[in-house]
């Protein structure tokens, strides 16, 4: 197998779907401009609705038709797309899908690789996995991988049904369990910037650093999602995976090598570490929001209960902020509060790593605050760095002003950062697990979630909806950081 320039049969379910369209085609057809797979490929789209091939590739060519900017090449890339119209539950269906991508891999030599890849309503994971082994199609020569979209369970219980369906079918190394900000530049770049910087290293633990926090806000409602969203909420759509992601790459030790066990194994202590909420102490911890009407570029905004498919009392969180204690030697002491939510007043993905005051502030005795040092880790929409310093302020005097060192990824001319989906369907195809989520990691998220779940759910929010749509969340959401003696840094 040529590892750089992989050779697979990719079989998306959903493939008439909004993540296929949006996202995948785009993503496939980048790396198949930059010559990153091979042209040996082949993608069969499989969805209820009956398509032909070419009516299918005239969809496919119309969503890759910005990244293809006019090239003229969008054409030959659909060129290598089939649909197949599909029922999960026909063994019929799997046969037919069998017979097909028989015939493919042998007109494009693709060695019997395959990918699976869920694009669908996780309610039909188990059953297409299972299908798919009891129909003969994982019987393969080559290799195959199943990648599967969020949400992996509702729940523990629910997270450990569904794996063990699919381990029936597929062994863990073969399961590529997608969370898209892991294929992310800036999320990336976390292991990076700790460990390949002699500044940073050395005063990444609780004897420098003093507080970090994760914002992760939306301008945008729930959109048309409400159905799912209901039952969801932003914890379990956001905290569960992305938040608890990143808070794993701040918080790790560093791995003994750069591979996808090693940084692993270390990601798994983070979450074992976790301190476990109890119940009664839920609001020590953890405060939840939901938006209300507001005013959002000078429109006024329905609030969520107002919202299409959604209970006009609904309980549903649309807003999470928390504190996260990690009970280990590095950290003891120093609280990671994240905070998500939707109807915020501005789309942003930030980190905040506060660092401690100097031991003693030489300036104070002349009336001067010196604001803490901060690094601030920008993962969307800018990607970037920016370093919070103090330095003299120009003239005779010896006072200080506050400066920033910035580094902005957007800004360095020929960057074209890939899409977190270009990255993450490559590593698929190279058998990099490194960016993929492993199950021990998603078991660990859920166990600690569902103590806050489970809080939740035992008693209503009585002050629902508790946030303006267009602002920076509930108040007690400040409160949280105030009564520890922070507060949110802008975002
Ligand atoms: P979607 O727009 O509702 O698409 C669902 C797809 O499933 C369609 O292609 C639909 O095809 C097909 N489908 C539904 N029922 C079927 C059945 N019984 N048999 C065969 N095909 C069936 O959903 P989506 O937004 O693309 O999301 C897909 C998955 O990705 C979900 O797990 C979602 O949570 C996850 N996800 C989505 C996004 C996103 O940005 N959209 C982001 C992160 C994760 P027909 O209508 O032709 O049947």
């Amino acid at each position: 197998m040529n590892k750089e320039n992989p050779t697979s049969l990719i079989v998306i379910f959903g493939a008439t779907g909004d993540l296929a369209q949006r996202k995948l085609y785009p993503s496939i057809y980048r790396l198949y401009k930059n010559g990153s797979i091979s042209k040996n490929f082949a993608v069969v789209g499989v969805a209820r609705r009956p398509l032909s091939n070419e009516e299918f590739r005239a969809n496919v060519t119309k969503s890759v038709s910005s990244a293809a900017n006019g090239e003229g090449n969008a054409e030959e890339f659909s060129s290598h797309f089939y649909y197949h119209p599909f029922d999960v539950t026909s063994s019929n269906s799997y046969q037919q899908l069998k017979d097909l991508l028989g015939s493919l891999d042998h007109d494009y030599e693709t060695n019997g690789n395959r990918i699976f890849y869920l694009a669908m309503a996780p309610e039909f994971f188990g059953t297409i996995a299972s299908n798919l082994k009891a129909e003969g199609l994982t019987e393969t020569a080559g290799w195959k991988r199943l990648v599967i979209e969020k949400p992996f369970g509702h729940s523990l219980p629910s997270a450990k049904e569904l794996n063990e369906e699919i381990r029936e079918a597929f062994h863990e190394s073969e399961i590529y369990r997608i969370d898209h900000y892991l294929g992310k530049e800036m999320v990336q770049n976390i292991e990076v910037i700790r460990f390949a910087n002699a500044l940073f290293e050395p005063l990444w633990n609780n004897r420098y650093i003093s507080n970090i926090q994760i914002t992760s806000s939306e301008v945008l409602g729930v959109e048309d999602r409400g159905r799912y969203y209901e039952n969801s909420g932003a914890l379990r759509d956001m905290v569960q995976n992305h938040m608890l992601q990143m808070v794993a790459l701040l918080a790790m030790e560093p791995p003994i090598k750069l591979n996808p066990e090693e940084i692993r194994s270390e990601k798994v202590k983070v979450l074992r570490a976790l301190r476990t909420i109890e119940q009664d102490e839920i609001e020590n911890y953890f405060v939840r929001g939901q938006y209300g009407q507001g005013v959002i570029a000078e429109d006024t905004v329905l609030g969520y209960r107002e919202e299409n498919s959604v209970d006009p009392d609904s309980n549903t969180e649309t807003f999470v902020a928390g504190k996260l204690v990690i009970d280990n030697f590095r950290w003891a002491g120093v609280p990671i509060y994240i905070r998500t939510g939707k109807r915020m007043y501005s789309k942003s993905t930030k980190i905040v790593v506060q660092f401690k005051d100097i031991p003693m502030n030489l300036y104070y005795n002349l009336g001067e605050k010196v604001d803490p040092n901060l690094l601030v880790i920008h993962i969307q929409p800018e990607e970037g760095i920016t370093l919070h310093l103090n330095a003299k302020k120009s003239g005779k005097d010896i006072t200080t002003t506050p400066i920033k060192l910035d580094y902005s990824n957007n800004c360095i001319d020929g960057i074209n950062t890939p899409e977190a989906y270009e990255r993450l369907i490559y590593d698929a195809m190279r058998g990099d697990m490194t960016n993929f989520t492993h199950w021990d990691e998603v078991a660990l998220s859920w166990s600690f979630i569902d103590q806050v779940s489970k809080a939740w759910e035992s008693k209503k929010a009585s002050d629902f909806p508790n946030y303006e749509a267009g602002s920076t969340g509930p108040k007690k959401a400040d409160e949280l950081l105030e009564k520890d003696g922070f507060h949110w840094w802008p975002v």
